[in-house]
């Protein structure tokens, strides 16, 4: 089945819904969830915990991440019992090649760091569930739950929900908060590309804040027909 017509048959399903159809009837065995571990990482990886706790959870280590983001990582697996963690480094090569380059040439940064490393991920899965929300504007706005990106399937269980619903599920469900949320920062990837906001701008204004970029690339990436063959 090809992102349209999945998205046919499971468009009308949300949350864990879409996820439980996914892992369990269209793609067991070769679906991944992906997580940065950032402020609102706990919603998607409560739901999959739900439904699998064993799903694998790749998580992207680009070297340049913040302390606190280990921290938060481990100490949301043993929260939600998660057990099948995947943690995903650039090549040595490109990490050396990537030094301070976020200094001069974001888009490379985020090429070596990211999203050939997770290109290369992928190649062991046909599916990735994703946390991307519409509410999070900019090239996310017309978000559908199911898409195609080349040889991948991404799934985005949570597109529909808006802050205030992010934010009933952290209390309702008493999930732990990333600590730099408490100081302001909303959504939160490397350290030098990332800056807290002020109430009331939008969450991933603080992502290479004043640059014109919005993505790191790893969520527009045609997998498997952008040279980043899987
Ligand atoms: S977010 Fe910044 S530091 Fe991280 S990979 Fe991209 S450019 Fe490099």
């Amino acid at each position: 089945m090809t992102g349209s017509d999945l998205q046919e048959a499971y468009g009308h399903l949300n949350g864990d819904e879409l996820i439980g159809a996914m892992v369990r009837d269209v793609f067991p065995g070769r679906i991944a969830v992906t997580s940065s571990f950032g402020a609102e990482s706990a919603v998607l990886l409560d739901l999959v915990a739900q439904v699998d706790p064993a799903l694998p959870v790749l998580f992207l280590d680009t070297g340049e991440l913040f302390d606190e983001t280990f921290g938060y990582r481990d100490l949301l697996i043993r929260h939600l019992g998660l057990t099948n963690l995947v943690v995903v480094r650039p090549e040595p090569e490109d990490r050396k090649a990537a030094e301070d380059l976020w200094r001069r040439d974001t888009d490379r940064c985020c090429e070596l760091r990211k999203v050939w490393p997770l290109a290369r991920a992928a190649a062991g899965y046909t599916a990735l569930i994703d946390g991307r929300k519409r509410a999070h504007g900019d090239g996310r706005s017309g978000l559908s739950t199911i898409q195609q990106a080349g040889a991948i399937t991404k799934i985005s269980p949570l597109a529909h929900m808006d802050e205030a619903a992010i934010e009933a599920v952290f209390t309702e469900r008493g999930l732990p908060r990333h600590p730099l949320v408490a100081r302001g920062f909303r959504s939160i990837g490397c350290w030098p590309c990332t800056r807290a906001v002020r109430p009331g701008d939008p969450a991933r204004s603080g992502r290479w804040a004043g640059t014109g970029k919005s993505e790191c690339g790893i969520h527009t990436l045609s997998f498997g027909t952008d040279g980043a063959g899987i």
